[in-house]
């Protein structure tokens, strides 16, 4: 092998700078050249790829998002995309793929593999939401991010004797509103995977307030059916009987454009090298990711194919916890 190329796509996450230039120092280590793909499969698809040298990914593991930029490519969904895609690669001499996402993403990188080229993916979403790694790059830095909002808000919402709903991201997959809300002290977490009562909500803040306590805190996931919005709506009928003031605030994208800390730093670092041994090995068609503190690969067909499960013994303590 001579050349491969390296590609970011999907939601990006803090970390994947970390990732690329780990792909490029390893792949350089092995005496290859790296071509970065610009702006994912739509770069790989208009041949939009350039060589990238060490000193081109100086300076950039400090920096949250992507430099060769992401995107979404519904091209890349049908075989004809994909068939120009590989056509490019082709005219580039590229001879294998290390492509840095999500759940969507592997999924893109899977029907390649499928086509016959030698792709290998890199955990990276902040969602936690991909079968075949514990945890995956960015999903510490944006629980960081989260929880700096949350501290800050029960600051003030003490000040005031306020509920605070905040809303954080996550579409089907419910682990950063469950981790920010157990590492944030929440009174109740909403989740996608787990049908919510707004009405044992209620209860909950009542019961906090008539404890004595100067504030309360529900975390809820973007995708749960009561979200934050719908959740405000429905304790907007009745809004004295919570006793606190009630308050929303939705995070957003905010938790995806923090400077990755050192976890996230390193994961990715090992992540991105890890993806460039196994293609030295000759091993492709695989996703590496972290499992019980190993670095491991599983293959593309069955990380597309398998939901990852909440944890329920996280579920569980939270509400043990929210006393
Ligand atoms: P993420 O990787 O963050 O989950 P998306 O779900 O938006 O992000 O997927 C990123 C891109 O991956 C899509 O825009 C598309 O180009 C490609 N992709 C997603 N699913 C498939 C699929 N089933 N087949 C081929 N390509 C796909």
């Amino acid at each position: 092998m001579e050349r491969i190329a390296v590609l970011t796509s999907g939601g990006d996450a803090p970390g994947m700078n970390a990732a690329i230039r780990a792909v490029v120092r390893a792949g350089i280590d092995q005496g290859w050249q790296v071509f970065g793909v610009r702006h994912g499969y739509a770069g790989l698809i208009s041949g939009d790829m350039a060589p990238m040298g060490a000193r081109d990914v100086g300076g950039i593991m400090q920096l949250g998002g992507t430099v060769l930029g992401s995107a979404r490519c519904p091209e890349f969904r049908t075989e004809a995309g994909r068939r120009q895609a590989l056509q490019m690669l082709g005219q580039h001499q590229v001879e294998a793929l290390v492509v840095i996402g999500g759940n969507g993403s592997q999924s893109g990188a899977h029907a390649l593999s499928q086509m016959g080229f030698p792709v290998v993916g890199v955990a990276s979403t902040i969602d936690n939401d991909l079968y075949g790694s514990e945890i995956t790059i960015g999903v510490d830095t944006a629980l960081n991010i989260a929880l700096e909002a949350i501290d800050r808000l029960k600051v003030t919402a003490s000040s005031h004797h306020r509920a605070f709903l905040v809303e954080v991201m996550g579409r089907e997959c419910g682990y950063l509103a469950l981790v920010a809300g157990i590492t944030g002290g929440a009174e109740a977490i909403v989740l996608p995977e787990i049908e919510a009562d707004p009405e044992a909500i209620a209860v909950t803040l009542r019961s906090a307030y008539d404890r004595g306590k100067p504030h309360a805190l529900v975390v809820v996931a973007e995708g749960a059916r009561y979200n934050a919005q719908a959740l405000a709506a429905y304790f907007q009928q009745n809004r004295e009987r919570l006793g606190f003031d009630l308050r929303v605030t939705t995070l957003g994208h905010v938790q995806r454009g923090g400077a990755p800390g050192a976890s996230d730093r390193l994961l990715a670092t090992r992540l991105g090298a890890a993806a460039v041994a196994c293609l030295s090995s000759g091993k492709h068609g695989v996703l590496v990711g972290l499992n019980k503190s190993e670095i491991t690969d599983s293959p593309l067909s069955q990380v597309v194919s398998t939901k990852k499960q909440l944890d329920l013994d996280l579920v569980k303590l939270a509400g043990v916890l929210a006393r």
